[in-house]
């Protein structure tokens, strides 16, 4: 092992929460050193992840509208798909970004070692590189951001052949006739629309009565009659799988039927795993909780007070976002910046399938667990100008609205850019706005965002372009 070189900061991982992590604590004077298995930052948001698939989920939109067009007088052939060269774009994004992270990493002098890390006491660590290599280093303060990865199922082992992760979906190795994925949350949505759009008969398999759960049921009904998919089942389960030469069989259970199907390969899409094995945590001192995530205080410190743990390691949601905040706050708390703590009101969620469906703050559901005293407004796109313009009738917009104070406390969007449209319902969160704040702001003709003003306004009786029958 080379002789311990004591670096003043530590970043083990560089996804979202790593890297924004690592160029603020930079921006701040810090000297940091950034631990990632890939050549540049990035993660698994930016190689496997997020990005790859937006690339993807964009082709699908193009192609749905392309092929919608037709009911408008444009009629367009049915596209021909170049898988290797979709592959090669999707790649040559992946590159640029991940690239320009590099780039700006070194822009900032942090010092990036590609190798994985392993604590080997309370202030070392030691870095393996690609080709087995090991290098010892110490560290003052060290942040984990280590990210999370696929669940498998005891009766599904990912073989990376017929039964596939995202990461093997990502990579585009060949289009199937027939497609199961299990798991109709983020992933199985978002991937299997990707796929549906490449033109495989896609089905789902769920295990509760919906997709998205934890999502409110008329977001989720939106995308429902998009009818993307061949086959969905509810309340099912994968029981017993045999791998053919063909393909796999699969038998799915149902809540009254059991029925046996077969596919050309199976997605498994149900979850994700914090990644706090294999890190040597006994060594630094601290351990995961029963669910293997990281606990952490409201500056993201552990117990120990020179480590730091952000990302999905910390616990849920596991988002992208959610890491990148994360990482800038710890960054700011070890560089002594008073006041910086982790407290945001609202984590706003994105599902990018074609219509997108968006969400923040409070639910209905949950407002109705919570026995909370809201006002619940809805806008129907059907009653939006530019949405009828762009053929998107079925969309809608909610707001949450605490019935006493007029405090916006949560909402919800589903229909094209509603990732788009989601912020100005967090920002209203954050700052405490009323529903008088958005329905007083002026919101410019004809765009999708004026369907949050004419929400709000629906709280006070009326809004100018809806009328509830
Ligand atoms: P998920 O939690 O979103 O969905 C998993 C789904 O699988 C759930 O609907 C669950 O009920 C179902 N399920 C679980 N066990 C099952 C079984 N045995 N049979 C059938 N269904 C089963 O998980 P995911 O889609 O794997 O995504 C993982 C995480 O990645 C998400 O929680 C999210 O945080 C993140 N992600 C976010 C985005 C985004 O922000 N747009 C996109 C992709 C992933």
């Amino acid at each position: 092992m080379a002789k311990k070189d004591r670096k003043e900061l530590v970043i083990i991982g560089a996804g979202p929460g790593g890297y924004a992590a690592a160029f603020h604590a930079a921006d701040l004077g810090i000297k940091v050193t950034l631990i990632d298995p890939e050549v540049n930052p990035g993660g698994v948001c930016l190689y496997r992840g997020c990005i790859p698939s937006k690339a993807l989920l964009h082709l699908a939109k193009t192609k749905e509208e392309a092929m919608q067009a037709s009911k408008w007088g444009m009629k367009f052939e049915e596209p021909k798909i170049d898988i290797k060269k979709v592959a090669s774009w999707k790649e040559k994004v992946v590159k640029k970004l991940t690239e320009g992270l590099g780039q700006l990493s070194k822009a900032r002098n942090i010092e990036y070692i590609q190798g994985k890390a392993k604590f080997t006491g309370k202030n070392e660590l030691e870095v393996t590189d690609n080709k087995g290599k090991t290098s010892g280093l110490s560290f003052e303060k060290v942040i984990i951001a280590t990210g999370s990865s696929a669940v498998g199922l005891p009766e599904l082992e990912i073989d990376h052949e017929k039964i596939w992760d995202a990461t093997d979906a990502l990579e585009l190795k060949e289009i199937p006739k027939k497609m199961l994925v299990v798991g109709g949350g983020y992933i199985g949505l978002e991937l299997g629309s990707v796929y549906a759009a490449l033109g495989t008969k896609v089905s789902i398999a769920e295990m509760t009565p919906g997709f998205l759960p934890g999502a409110d049921r008329d977001l989720v009904k939106v995308f429902e009659k998009s009818e993307a998919f061949k086959n969905v089942f509810f309340e099912t389960k994968v029981e017993k799988v045999k791998i053919t030469k063909k393909g796999v069989k699969v038998s799915l259970k149902g809540k009254k039927e059991e029925q046996t199907k077969k596919f050309d390969c199976v997605l498994v899409a149900v979850g994700r795993k914090p990644n706090t094995q294999n890190l040597g945590l006994e060594k630094l001192g601290i351990a995961a909780n029963e669910n293997g995530f990281l606990e952490v205080d409201d500056r993201r410190r552990t117990k120990l007070e020179h480590v730091f743990a952000i990302g999905d390691i910390t616990g849920e949601p596991m988002l992208a976002h959610k890491a990148s905040h994360e990482g800038r706050i710890a960054a700011e708390v070890i560089a002594g910046k008073k006041g910086a703590a982790y407290d945001p009101k609202v984590i706003p969620a994105i599902v990018f399938t074609n219509p997108e469906l968006a969400w923040c703050g409070l639910t209905e559901e949950e407002a109705k667990e919570k026995n909370k005293n809201v006002k619940v407004v809805k806008f129907p796109w059907s009653a939006s100008g530019r949405a009828v313009a762009i053929g998107e009738n079925t969309g809608l917009t909610k707001l949450l609205i605490d019935k006493e104070t007029e405090v916006i406390l949560g909402g919800a969007v589903a229909g094209k850019n509603a990732g788009s449209l989601i912020p100005e319902i967090a920002l209203a969160i954050e700052m405490g706005s009323t529903a008088s704040d958005l329905s007083l702001t002026i919101h410019p003709h004809p765009t999708l965002s004026e369907t949050i003003m004419e929400s709000a306004e629906l709280f006070y009786g009326g809004a100018t372009h809806y009328k509830k029958s």
